[in-house]
């Protein structure tokens, strides 16, 4: 049996630990707002930029690249794969970015997670303002 290194382990997917913080300050901990948007900034960042997951760009054969990548945003080894994960932003193509994002299971989880860090992000920052 494989034994888990928890070292590897907490540096690859901090940003998984790091959302429950977010989600404990939230409904548990009750974090002041500013640091709530910090964290959920830097929770935004590590899953856009960072998350282990599959690449999922279109491929030639009207498939879906498989190769390891990091973050949502970004696509594997390979540049015209990381270009076409980045056009992706471009509002014209959200629709095709949604269809591909729930294409596996781990990509569908880091979009639960970048949408859930982005709401989070978006109410802290909106109670930061009625708090002043
Ligand atoms: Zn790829």
């Amino acid at each position: 049996m494989r034994k888990i290194n928890s070292g590897t382990f907490v540096s690859k997917y901090w940003g998984y630990l790091l959302l429950l913080v977010v989600l404990g300050g939230w409904f548990r901990w009750g974090f002041d707002p500013a640091l709530l948007a910090g964290l959920s900034v830097l929770s935004g960042l590590w899953i856009f930029f960072q998350a282990p997951g599959w690449c999922g760009a279109k491929t030639r054969g009207d498939d879906y690249c498989r190769n390891n990548a990091r973050g949502l945003l970004m696509g594997c080894h390979l540049r015209q794969h990381k270009w076409q994960k980045l056009m992706m932003l471009a509002p014209a193509s959200w629709r095709r970015l949604g269809r591909l994002l729930v294409k596996n299971p781990i990509t569908l989880i880091n979009c639960g997670a970048g949408l859930a860090t982005i709401g989070s992000l978006i109410v802290s920052v909106i109670d930061l303002i009625l708090d002043h």
